[in-house]
């Protein structure tokens, strides 16, 4: 990242988001902004970072970063694509938790069950999110105290995205669940459909049939693996329910790490080995494997209106949802 921001001519504009103390000093949650700066426009939110062992999902971010830094270049069809939508980078959310090779923040708080919504029923112990210690993982922090500083920033951003962006998909990657990559959507709090399961079942359509042989991708709501306590997308979704101008679907993408821990099994003896392939050829083929998914969300995103459903038909694709899903 710092290789970008000492540039000169940086094809993308950079906020900070909010400053993150380590204990010593502070470090800066980014946010690269590309593409048409109307709030209006169709609008990508492609994270990371927010378990700070997860090294990965930052990575993978990055790379789909540099590869379209580098595409402005030379490619002048990604220039008309940026011009119908907005593109926002936060390959970072926990700084402190990747300097500090944890996955919580610097207050032992997992962001990932630091918002202010509980589970509608039982939870898995710990996994779920507790309040019993901060030095155990999945701590929720104390209750009745406001969520931490990158929980906020990272809601702040948004809020004021939903409240004017006529589309809005975020993409939040992570590894180490399972053997598979998955897509998650919401709710993590319940195992009942959130409100834009019709539209989820259409994108989710639209990409089966685009890219049929994508089929590695297991796309469902996340309470179908396990339900937490404090899940930040959905707190950000629900929460922004009644004042978005259009259509929001959060997506969580889940690498699954047990395949690159199973063909190397060794990896278990390294620090950071159980979230993160360690091979170069295997890490190599990660960073590639979801530029698709990603290139695929943009576009589906600056031409949301031509497989969106409408007004009329939306029940319908709420039933179909409703049938495969739950
Ligand atoms: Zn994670």
């Amino acid at each position: 990242m710092d290789r970008w921001l000492e540039q000169d001519n940086l094809p993308a504009k950079v906020h900070t988001l909010a400053a993150v103390e380590t204990g010593k000093d502070c470090l800066p949650l980014y946010c690269f902004e590309l593409g048409n700066p109307d709030p209006a426009t169709p609008t990508v939110i492609f994270s990371g970072g927010v378990h700070g062992v997860e090294r990965i999902g930052t990575q993978v971010i990055l790379a789909y970063m540099n590869t379209l830094f580098n595409r402005l270049d030379w490619d002048e069809s990604l220039d008309s694509l940026l011009q119908r939508v907005r593109i926002l980078f936060v390959p970072l959310i926990n700084p402190v938790g990747m300097l500090k090779r944890r996955r919580s923040n610097i207050n032992g708080v997992d962001l990932m069950r630091n918002a202010p919504i509980d589970a509608t029923g039982k939870v898995p112990l710990f996994l779920g999110g507790h309040r019993i210690s901060r030095h155990l993982p999945w701590y929720r922090g104390k209750r009745d105290e406001p969520p931490e500083r990158e929980f906020c920033a990272i809601q702040r951003l948004v809020e004021s995205v939903v409240a004017e962006a006529q589309f809005t998909i975020s993409l939040d990657c992570h590894s180490g669940f399972g053997h598979r990559d998955q897509v998650w959507f919401p709710y993590a709090y319940t195992p009942d459909p959130f409100d834009d399961i019709g539209e989820m079942f259409a994108l989710r359509m639209l990409f089966r049939r685009t890219h049929p042989s994508y089929s590695f991708y297991l796309i469902e709501p996340q309470s179908r693996n396990y339900t937490t306590h404090g899940d930040m997308w959905d707190y950000l979704y629900r929460n922004t329910l009644a004042r978005r101008k259009g259509v929001y679907l959060p997506l969580t993408l889940e690498m699954g790490s047990w395949l690159w821990v199973k063909k190397n099994p060794l990896q278990l003896f390294n620090a950071l080995g159980v979230f993160n392939p360690v091979l170069p050829h295997r890490h190599e083929r990660v960073l590639r494997r979801h530029q698709c998914l990603m290139e695929f969300l943009l576009r589906a995103s600056a031409n949301f209106s031509n497989w969106l459903p409408g007004h009329s038909d939306r029940r319908e694709w709420m039933h179909q949802a409703i049938d495969y899903w739950y």
